[in-house]
């Protein structure tokens, strides 16, 4: 079944971000078939978008799919008050169903999950792919792999420890059986562990280097979660293609220049660090609100020099509520990125993290995941956080509105 999008802007964020007016966009099967002028009134059947900017749809590249709702205020639930009953499990079937919905709505039409509990995101992937319910393609890294360590006790069925190289093949093995798309592990401990110290390296580089062979051996892309220095270093020396926060790699910019070269992707994840020290600070334990303050600081610092090494960039939001991704767009243009380079780190930055060059572009041939927006987004991101703005997206070539 063929459709035409009749007068779009489209911008092109693979090219230096021109953009072209009147334009008409053909999809053929979910792929789109043909790129041309749309001059003259609309032909009979296609759909006229009026001078609306058509994007490629919106990549996040570091996102949790959770049915749990505590950071993502104004979604989901109320809690649940005293004397009332313990809710079921399967409620978190429908907020996961809920989510995805509102992150398609969004504009985003792919997230690569890097971490969920009980294997949530395969289970929303699975319904998404079979039609159950609209959401974005979801790439998923299983469970992340830790060596043993106290976030394993926070965690839970979000982790699979492991120690020893050995045993870390096999936890890498365990994650290519459950499905996983990529694999992820933890460099270096988390900033929302209060036991956990972020700074040194938590694996042996021996470790890291058999999960980054074991995963490249078998055709699968590795995502590092890495704060402190001495674990990013170590993550990068063993072929991490990802690097998860990254915020210490200012320090370093002999790592920032190698990263550069061999084509590692940096997600800054800015968002994450605003979150833990302000929007949710009374939630977290003091000591680790301190540290994140530091910690931004460190981060917009590195995506300073990340761009000037010329590292890829990867837009990923790690926080709530669903749907809201496109704050991330605002705090790169914050920390220095032009409207069109933030727009970048949302299409062809994050297609290279997920190392999915068909995505994050329009191309013929390429699948036809598209959004159209009231506006120009390149002079004003805000209208992504609007949904007034948002026209309509289509994921494989299926408009959502
Ligand atoms: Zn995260």
């Amino acid at each position: 079944m063929s459709e035409v999008l009749w007068n779009v802007r489209l911008l092109d964020l693979d090219r230096g971000g021109a953009a072209t007016e009147r334009q008409a966009v053909t999809i053929d099967d979910g792929v789109v078939s043909a790129i041309g002028g749309a001059d003259g009134p609309a032909p009979a059947g296609a759909r006229d978008l009026g001078g609306a900017t058509l994007l490629p749809g919106l990549i996040d590249a570091h996102c949790h799919v959770l049915s749990e709702t505590d950071r993502s205020p104004g979604f989901g639930p109320r809690p649940l008050l005293h004397g009332e009953l313990p809710r079921p499990a399967a409620l978190g079937h429908y907020i996961l169903a809920a989510s995805g919905a509102l992150i398609l709505r969004s504009g985003f039409t792919t997230v690569r999950d890097v971490g969920s509990f009980d294997d949530e995101a395969s289970a929303l992937k699975l319904a998404v792919d079979l039609g159950v319910v609209p959401g974005p393609r979801i790439l998923t890294c299983g469970r992340i792999v830790s060596a043993t360590a106290p976030g394993g006790v926070i965690f839970g069925t979000m982790y699979r420890e492991a120690d020893g190289p050995w045993e870390m093949r096999k936890a890498v093995r365990e994650q290519l059986r459950r499905g996983a798309d990529y694999i992820k592990f933890m460099a270096t401990g988390a900033r929302s562990v209060v036991a956990e110290d972020p700074e040194p390296a938590q694996m042996t580089l021996e470790e890291m280097t058999a999960i980054v062979d074991e995963a490249h051996r078998m055709g699968k892309r590795v995502a590092a979660h890495a704060e402190g220095l001495a674990g990013t270093r170590w993550a990068i020396e063993a072929g991490a293609d990802t690097i998860e926060h990254g915020l210490a790699l200012h320090r370093d910019p002999a790592l920032l220049d190698t990263m550069a070269e061999r084509g590692t992707v940096l997600v800054p994840t800015l968002t994450t660090f605003h979150d833990l020290a302000e929007r949710f600070a009374s939630d977290f334990a003091p000591p680790l609100v301190e540290q994140a303050k530091r910690q931004l600081e460190d981060a917009l610092k590195t995506v300073v020099a990340a761009r000037a090494a010329g590292v890829t960039l990867a837009l990923g939001y790690d926080s709530g509520p669903p749907g809201a991704s496109a704050n991330e767009l605002l705090r790169l243009a914050e920390a220095g990125l032009s409207p069109i380079d933030a727009l970048r780190t949302a299409t062809v930055g994050a297609a290279a993290a997920l190392g999915r060059d068909d995505l994050g572009r329009i191309a013929v041939g390429g699948p036809a995941d598209l959004v159209a927006v009231d506006g120009r987004p390149d002079d004003d991101l805000g209208l992504l956080l609007r949904q007034a703005s948002i026209i309509d997206v289509w994921r494989s070539g299926a408009a959502v509105n």
